[in-house]
């Protein structure tokens, strides 16, 4: 899907439509966005249950395409970032699926 550089938008912050300025948003990967699930690293550690050295057959798992269906999907959700260009306040919107992000 083909998206352009600059989109008019409603921002929350200045409550109106204003010129966006658009990007690809990443994604903050599995330890960012759930620091405190369970089985990660950090609650553990806060549990006091990550001791010592190596992870005693806690962590390790085999190889992902053992136990997770890698490659079942062929596309991935687009997620845009826009940015006001009036008050640079910045917002994520969701394009739905794609395979192919390009910004034009
Ligand atoms: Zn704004």
């Amino acid at each position: 899907m083909k998206f352009k550089k600059t989109m008019k938008t409603y921002c929350r912050k200045c409550k109106s439509h204003k010129e966006h300025k658009v990007s690809i948003a990443k994604s903050g990967g599995r330890n960012k966005t759930h620091p405190l699930s369970r089985g990660s690293r950090r609650r553990m550690r806060l549990r006091g249950l990550d001791r010592g050295s190596g992870n005693k057959g806690r962590i390790s798992r085999g190889a992902v395409s053992s136990w997770k269906r890698t490659g079942a999907k062929l596309s991935k959700k687009a997620d845009l970032k826009l940015t006001c260009n009036t008050c640079q306040s910045s917002q994520i919107k969701n394009m739905g699926r794609t395979k192919k992000m390009e910004l034009v």
